[in-house]
């Protein structure tokens, strides 16, 4: 699984020698020394995102380049985008059985394997960026994520986060609920069930097949990510209105999932290192979509001519009730789903209470009337 490369020993007995010079050290000391400089360790990172794609597949790259370049080359990640190595739903399985060590994508696709891993991404009226980290490494979520994969010989680490994403594409306007009604509409994860429940139908689709679906009518509307991610795709050219908020994901938390056999066998310090790198790239991810959101979202409607609606307040009521159905079915239907739930709910009763007299009321009196 992991590819380690040796130098060959010629050139060990050259440095061994060479070493010997420029220290004057003990030759056992130089060899140890040498030897331990010489394990490279390769890694293979497989992704759900297209090549390259803007946030998304650069974090990815971003990540696989840190920790090469933190480990000082001793641990070598190469990335594959969706499809180069395996297809992008195929993650999960690839990194479970070691084809890749690494993989790079979001903890909701993987709901069919295993339904708790969906809150580690989003929950419909649920946690923000800041509140997700908090509660995953702060408030008790990590230890329940690593017990979820556990079964799957995987090792959970976030590695990017959206922020608040939009609430999708549409060729009509939502004025009620019963817009929904049949409506054929990309919305992955908790988001789809609660689609569902207000009688949408979701529909599950890798990101580079979107536009096409939509532009063809296979599906009626979509949810992507942000403004700077649906421009990137052009999604404007697919549906006229821009609907807001992202009830749906609210602050999406993507993840770097490691076969566990190969994080175990690495030293304690390229343990740190990928760690450390995975936790850097989910603030780093955040703080670019925060950046480059607000201009993707001018060139939309300014250049674009996008029609930018909010959702009727009755609608997202509707759609708030849905979602406590939908999550009270998900603890009711799975054992683990229940455990993460208890966590998580006490959790967000917490952050609402505190971040409704700080975040909420500092943002009111910075920008209300
Ligand atoms: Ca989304």
């Amino acid at each position: 699984m992991n590819k380690i490369t040796t130098w060959s020993k010629l050139a060990l007995v050259g440095l061994t020698a060479a070493t010997l010079v420029a220290c004057g050290g003990s030759e056992e000391k130089a060899t140890a020394q040498v030897e331990k400089k010489a394990e490279i360790i390769n890694w293979k990172m497989v992704t759900t995102w297209p090549k390259n794609f803007p946030g998304l597949g650069t974090g990815a790259e971003n990540l696989a380049k840190n920790i090469t370049e933190m480990s000082g080359g001793r641990l070598n990640v190469k990335v594959y985008a969706a499809g180069e190595l395996v297809p992008p739903l195929e993650v999960f399985d690839a990194v479970s059985r070691g084809t890749a060590e690494m993989g790079h994508s979001a903890a909701y696709y993987w709901k069919g394997k295993a339904p708790a891993a969906q809150f580690f991404t989003a929950v419909p009226f649920g946690l923000t960026a800041q509140e997700i980290n908090s509660w995953i490494y702060h408030g008790g979520g990590m230890k329940l994520w690593e017990e979820v994969y556990e079964p799957f010989n995987l090792i959970p680490l976030t590695a990017g986060n959206t922020g608040v994403q939009m609430g999708g594409w549409f060729n009509k306007e939502i004025n009620s609920v019963d817009d929904f009604q049949g409506l054929k509409m990309r919305m992955p994860g908790l988001g789809g069930e609660v689609l569902k429940k207000t009688g949408g139908i979701p529909v599950n689709l890798p990101g580079g097949e979107i536009f096409t679906a939509l532009q063809t009518g296979t599906i009626d509307a979509t949810e992507w990510v942000g403004p700077y991610n649906d421009l990137a795709f052009g999604l404007y050219k697919a549906a006229k209105y821009y609907y807001y908020p992202g009830w749906h994901e609210p602050g999406s938390s993507m993840e770097s999932m490691v076969n566990k056999t190969a994080f175990d066998a690495l030293p304690k310090d390229l343990q740190l290192i990928v760690r450390s790198a995975a936790r850097q790239a989910t603030q780093d991810m955040l703080d670019e979509f925060t950046a480059l959101n607000n201009d993707a979202l001018k060139t939309l409607v300014e250049e674009h001519n996008v029609q930018l609606r909010p959702f009727p307040k009755d609608v997202l009521q509707a759609l708030k009730v849905s979602s406590q159905e939908t999550l009270e079915e998900l603890a009711a239907s799975d054992e683990m789903s229940a455990k993460v739930y208890a966590s998580f709910k006490d959790f967000r009763e917490k952050v609402s209470a505190w971040h409704s007299i700080s975040e909420r009321a500092y943002i009111n009196a910075r920008d209300g009337d």
